[in-house]
């Protein structure tokens, strides 16, 4: 199906709403029935049928058929953040005892959950340099039950070959749970290569607007039921129906956003690679990238999201830097109509995050909104000036 038509017509019962082109958000907790048949059918079928707002919603079917459709899944489910999509995905697949084979540099928070947060229940996770694909199918064990993977990964932007990771994850019958938030489902469909669970954040470029927070979780309606009727109700991580109703109106033009970064980003990253104060530019759709070739195999086009590597360890220089750009708001996040720039020394410096290499001082996180490529390349060309 045309992308566009899955957007405008997968879902929507117009006739149920007098015909209402937006659909209206239904801010309700609960829905009513008449008899006392009807409610049990519904409390039998409360993953498909509206009844309790922490399980099933309009406002949440509409745009969940919509991502599954979008990402090639059987189904889909809505949390209230990224992270609680993450947790879910992983929680699901694990009991006491087990172990994680992750790649190196997850999103920090998903690092955590398994650094931090799962060995209080006997998890263990060993982290791999995700690029040579031996290293995953090298660091299972007996007790290992998921393969973690998040390509291209947070602020470096390694990518994962995942055909490769599928067969490994198959021969020894493991989950895959893939975070697709960079790529989006307009530009890499990992289920359709063997993944078992894909997990996004809403938040970036699903909802690409600033102003909700949202996860998103796509797998087998086998596993969406069982993540269902365990992590998403015991757990309550829930999107509300207005942050809902906020992603699908966001999705309504995540084609044309893709398109707008994928057309500008390069033309600024190829500025940043050229210029004799970068000493690095980390973007998959480079032509320098090592990794090029196989952003082409697996993405349909570059997106809005690169890290520079400013040369100088002067960290007065690398803020001065940010902060004499024009068109860059200073704000974590990404994905959205905005331009955003996120230094990497605006965390403290005595975390893991640096003593691990997952992070340098000295390192500037880009998200390019919708500005025209020659208004950034000038402001980045001023504020380079400047140091
Ligand atoms: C932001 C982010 C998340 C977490 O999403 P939230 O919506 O902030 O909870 C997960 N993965 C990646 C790659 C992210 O950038």
């Amino acid at each position: 199906m045309d992308i566009f038509e899955i957007i405008n017509q997968v879902g929507e019962n117009r006739e149920e709403y007098l015909g209402a082109v937006s659909p209206p958000i239904f801010q309700t907790a609960m829905f009513a029935t008449k008899t006392v048949a009807e409610m049990r059918e519904k409390i039998a079928n409360e993953s498909d049928s509206p009844f309790y707002s922490r399980g099933t919603n309009p406002s949440f079917q509409q745009v969940a058929q919509k991502i599954a459709q979008l990402e090639k899944a059987e189904d889909c489910l809505l949390f209230a953040s990224g992270s609680a999509a993450v947790s879910a995905a992983v929680l699901v697949n694990l009991e006491q005892g087990n172990h994680i084979v992750s790649v190196q540099k997850p999103y920090s928070w998903s690092k955590k959950l398994m650094t931090e947060f799962l060995p209080r229940f006997g998890v263990t996770t060993s982290f791999v340099e995700g690029t040579i694909s031996e290293n995953f199918e090298k660091a299972i064990q007996k007790n290992t039950k998921i393969i973690y993977l998040e390509s291209p990964n947070s602020w470096t932007f390694e990518q994962q070959n995942i055909e490769e990771v599928v067969r490994i994850a198959k021969k020894y019958n493991l989950i895959t749970v893939f975070d697709n938030s960079y790529a989006t489902p307009i530009n890499q469909n990992p289920i359709a290569l063997g993944i078992d669970i894909v997990i996004h954040s809403g938040t970036k470029y699903l909802s690409g607007h600033s102003d909700t927070v949202a996860g998103v979780l796509c797998a087998s309606k086998m596993i969406t039921k069982k993540i269902f009727a365990s992590e998403y109700m015991t757990l309550g991580g829930v999107i509300s129906p207005l942050n809902a109703w906020l992603l699908l109106r966001g999705l309504r033009t995540l084609p044309l956003r893709m398109k707008q970064v994928a057309e500008t980003t390069p033309k600024i990253v190829d500025f940043l690679a050229n210029h004799p104060k970068i000493e690095e530019v980390f973007y998959p759709f480079h032509q320098k990238n090592p990794q090029f070739a196989l952003a082409k195999k697996q993405m349909k086009q570059g997106t809005g999201q690169f890290t520079i590597a400013l040369k100088t360890d002067n960290q007065e220089k690398v803020e001065r830097f940010c902060e004499k750009l024009h068109h860059f708001l200073l704000a974590v996040s990404w994905g959205s109509y905005e331009s955003l720039i996120f230094p990497a020394c605006a965390l403290p410096l005595q975390t893991g995050n640096y003593k691990s290499g997952d992070l340098k001082p000295n390192w500037v996180r880009f998200s390019v909104g919708f500005e025209e490529a020659d208004t950034l390349i000038a402001d980045l060309e001023n504020a380079l000036q400047e140091i």
